[in-house]
């Protein structure tokens, strides 16, 4: 079977580049017509015909499918749900704001976290996602805006927020990651991409050697062990204090900060008494919280906190004068918002 084109980042390129002795151009040629131009055809631009006839005859250059695609009737939002090669499936959703967009990638078939809230983690792990198909998330759904919402693509953020824990995949999510950034080709920001974790502490000294820069989101959920246990597994082998004594240790530019992400259950983590757990926590961090009120999914047995009570919540948090964001649900219509990705679920159910 023939290596994915999407698999190599710049360096490799120019490696093969190098020992085939094609044409010095062809890799900066190359990144430029498949990620920058994002065309589908055979690359014509200025390059040896013996260099085209070189990669098409050694590469796969063929992308994730597009299954279905499901349209918000609330928002913008859209779903994708892609076709892998061996037939898994896996999600991706583009979050609108005003006419740009933010988009969620998977970077698993499934999550081995198991977190008890979340509807990605009922089907357990079932592989890691490769690089090209992590980067065709992107380039499928670009290329379905430049065709149906023309004048509209425009991908400005890249979160991993979608299925799996990036930093359990991480030398697949870190190429990823470096097509991305490459001037030669899509050249996002690096202050435009975010990695969420559940708290993966091998993955996260990882992460400070060897992607820094690219922003971090922690979800926190709970700053009481008991209640983290519950609802993050994995808390048991990485406890939250060694989390966050692994995270203070990465050196922040000036503008840089981590955001915790805070997912509101009622009855469970939405008194004022954990706000005032939370904020003694972050107090004094580079530190953004985003609360990301429960979105119920088919089967959950948790519920939504009010809205005076979230309000509440965020109040306690402004006194310790730490930025806190209420995140409104974007695509609940079509099971797109936080933890409903679940790729067994074909059809769009309403919540
Ligand atoms: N594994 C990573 C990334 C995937 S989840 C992580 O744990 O961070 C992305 C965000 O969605 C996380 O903050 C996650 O906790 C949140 N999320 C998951 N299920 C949710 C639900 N049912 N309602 C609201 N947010 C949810």
């Amino acid at each position: 079977m023939k290596q994915s084109f999407y698999d190599l980042n710049y360096s490799d390129l120019e490696k093969i580049v190098t020992q085939n002795n094609l044409n010095d151009s062809a890799a900066s040629v190359l990144f430029n017509w498949h990620y920058k131009k994002k065309e589908t055809a055979q690359c014509v631009d200025k390059i040896a015909k013996c260099s085209v006839a070189f990669f098409e005859n050694t590469f796969d250059f063929s992308l994730p499918e597009i299954d279905t695609v499901h349209e918000s009737n609330n928002d913008r939002t859209v779903k994708f749900l892609f076709k892998l090669k061996d037939h898994h499936k896996i999600e991706t959703v583009l979050i609108p704001f005003h006419n740009k967009y933010s988009i969620c990638l998977s970077s698993q078939v499934g999550c081995a976290m198991n977190c008890s809230f979340c509807f990605t983690g009922k089907q357990g792990l079932k592989r890691n996602l490769t690089t090209s198909e992590i980067v065709g998330q992107f380039i499928q759904a670009w290329r379905w805006l430049a065709a149906n919402r023309p004048r509209e693509e425009r991908i400005l953020n890249i979160v991993f927020m979608g299925q799996g824990e990036p930093l359990h995949n991480f030398d697949a999510v870190k190429k990823a990651c470096e097509i991305f950034l490459s001037k030669h080709g899509t050249s996002i920001g690096v202050q435009k991409i975010t990695i969420s974790t559940a708290g993966y502490i091998p993955g996260l000294k990882r992460w400070s050697q060897e992607i820094p820069g690219v922003n971090l989101a922690l979800s926190l959920h709970s700053p009481v062990e008991k209640k983290r246990n519950e609802l993050i597994p994995i808390n048991k082998k990485y406890p939250l204090d060694e989390v966050l004594a692994t995270i203070d240790q990465i050196p922040l530019s000036k503008k840089q900060f981590i955001t915790y992400e805070y997912i509101l259950i009622k009855d469970f983590n939405d008194t004022p008494d954990d706000a005032k757990k939370l904020g003694t926590m972050l107090a004094g961090k580079s530190a953004y919280i985003n609360l990301i009120p429960f979105n119920a999914f088919p089967g959950s047995h948790y519920q939504r906190p009010d809205l005076d009570k979230i309000e509440q919540f965020k109040q306690v948090l402004d006194t310790f004068k730490i930025p806190t964001l209420i995140r409104t649900a974007k695509g609940d219509d079509v099971l797109a918002a936080c933890g409903q990705l679940n790729s067994k679920n074909k059809i769009a159910i309403r919540c």
